[in-house]
């Protein structure tokens, strides 16, 4: 077969994905992949039925039909408080992804460096790398991830030209304050660079902790790309339904692209999303106490049988630092195979922290923990992790 091109030589299978299907055979509880697989909201399941008998079938004007559009200008003014006002600033994509891709698609020649936050969602990297992109990492350490600011300037040259940022952060939870976007934005200002932030987890929040938007601080409006989608909120990853927002001539731009790639979002399903914004507020309480109750279990399950963790201010991932185990349990020499003896010990599946790292030593002694499941399965979870974990030390 003659070579195929370039840009796929990097390309295997992620490491997120390669757990979800080591499990399937296993049949152990899956708290790798972020598959959120509690039920979608009944309103909007019963909108996407409508739309599909009404025959609601057809390709939708590639950025979203119009009610959606619309509900997401309101959206994107009131919760992210961002200067938005016109539909034409708005985009449904395919997923929060289809967002990215077109994004990068529109603002990066090959060549161009873009800054990324480590640690970091693997997706965002292997993208980039696709497209061509220099990624220049900017290293975030535990316990409290700070931002290091003169890295990043440190880290800026001549072909830089954006920076991908992810809050609340996927694989640590990580959730940017106010003071710390603010003084991003300067730097931002300084050499007229790009943001694309990734806010898909925004009201997965902790501790009385605040979702802020870059774009919403003043003058951030015209350099920022912001993308979020409806996959985590309503229990809908495989909907593929995300959006972004952002400059009227980016947008188009990138309206052009989704055109190019895959035309539009499945139609019906844009209907049935469309339907999440006729739900009251409760619905967001409801999720921010369901989730506080999940993340205390699975932390406090974690910080019991000896893991080192900070816990999450956001986001339902946990990365959890598992050195203390290695001394007194045989089985997690490193992060593969700390995921491999709870597949087999505890029959539970995590995502190995070398996915979310530049140099894969750095992540060796993390595993990811995802806990976005139905109550009883992770209180399963977190019975066999005990279990499991103290079964193996008298072995
Ligand atoms: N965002 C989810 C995660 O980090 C799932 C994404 C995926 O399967 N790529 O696990």
């Amino acid at each position: 077969m003659r070579p195929l091109a370039d840009r796929t030589k990097g390309l295997v299978q992620s490491n997120i994905r390669a757990v979800t299907l080591m499990l399937k055979d296993s049949g152990g509880i899956n708290l790798g992949q972020g598959i959120c697989d509690m039920p979608t909201p009944p309103s909007i399941k019963e909108a996407a039925k409508k739309a599909i008998d009404e025959d609601e079938s057809i390709y939708s004007y590639y950025g979203g039909i119009d009610s959606l559009r619309d509900s997401l200008v309101v959206k994107s003014s009131t919760y992210n408080k961002m200067p938005v006002s016109s539909p034409e600033e708005v985009m449904v994509t395919v997923g929060s992804t289809g967002a990215f891709v077109t994004a990068m698609f529109c603002l990066l020649n090959s060549g161009d460096e873009v800054m990324v936050f480590e640690p970091f969602y693997g997706y965002h990297i292997n993208l980039l790398q696709v497209m061509g992109a220099q990624i220049r990492f900017i290293p975030t350490r535990p316990p409290n991830w700070e931002i290091p600011f003169d890295a990043i300037e440190k880290a800026i040259t001549e072909r830089t030209r954006a920076i991908i940022l992810n809050t609340p952060g996927n694989p640590h939870g990580k959730v940017w304050t106010h003071e710390e976007l603010a003084r991003l934005l300067v730097i931002l200002e300084k050499h007229d660079l790009y943001a694309i932030t990734d806010e898909i987890y925004e009201y997965m929040l902790y501790d009385g902790r605040a979702h802020y938007s870059l774009a919403a601080l003043p003058g951030a409006f015209d350099r920022t790309i912001t993308i979020s989608g409806f996959s985590k909120t309503y229990n809908m990853t495989g909907w593929r339904i995300g959006y972004a927002i952002g400059p009227e001539p980016i947008i188009s731009k990138m309206g052009l692209l989704a055109d190019l790639l895959y035309i539009c979002s499945p139609t019906p399903l844009q209907h049935g999303v469309a339907a999440a914004f006729k739900m009251n507020n409760r619905y967001f309480d409801d999720l921010a106490s369901a989730y506080d109750q999940k993340r205390t279990l699975m932390c406090s399950t974690l910080d019991d049988v000896g893991f080192d963790l900070s816990w999450p201010q956001g986001s339902y991932y946990v990365l959890a630092d598992f050195s203390p185990l290695r001394d007194r349990l045989k089985g997690f020499k490193d992060d593969v195979e700390a995921c491999q003896t709870l597949i087999q010990k505890a029959r539970v599946g995590t995502v190995p922290g070398q996915s979310f790292f530049n140099n894969p030593k750095d992540g060796q002694s993390f595993l990811r923990f995802c806990f976005a499941k139905e109550l009883d399965v992770l209180q399963s979870a977190c019975s066999q992790l005990k279990e499991a974990l103290s079964s193996t030390r008298s072995a």
